[in-house]
């Protein structure tokens, strides 16, 4: 059943669109995520609080291989999420998907 999704004004085209994230419809979403500016427009509280772990993941991800943050305290500054929220969902990440070392990956 497909899920019923919000319709909402863009933050960057203006449109009244379906939701895709961050205030953004399905095209500026895919244009921000292409370009690697997702991290500009920053998550509602509300969309940040019903974040999986794996979102979280990838952008804690996406700011460390990017050098916008050196730390998980750091990320989780610029993400506007407690640094404890943040590596809880970094620990239940990996163990999900068996991962223990990808930022000494993805850093190089
Ligand atoms: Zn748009």
């Amino acid at each position: 059943m497909p899920r019923k999704r919000t319709r909402v004004e863009c933050v960057e085209c203006r449109r009244l669109e379906v939701h895709h994230g961050r205030g953004l419809c399905s095209t500026c979403h895919k244009r921000a995520s292409a370009r690697g500016q997702l991290a500009d427009y920053p998550p509602s509280q509300s969309q940040i609080d019903k974040m999986p772990a794996a979102d979280r993941y990838e952008d804690y991800v996406f700011l460390i291989s990017t050098g916008r943050a050196r730390t998980t305290r750091e990320a989780a500054v610029i993400m506007g999420v407690a640094h404890k929220t943040l590596e809880k969902a970094l620990t239940r990440h990996r163990a999900r998907m068996r991962l223990t070392n990808v930022e000494q990956l993805t850093t190089v």
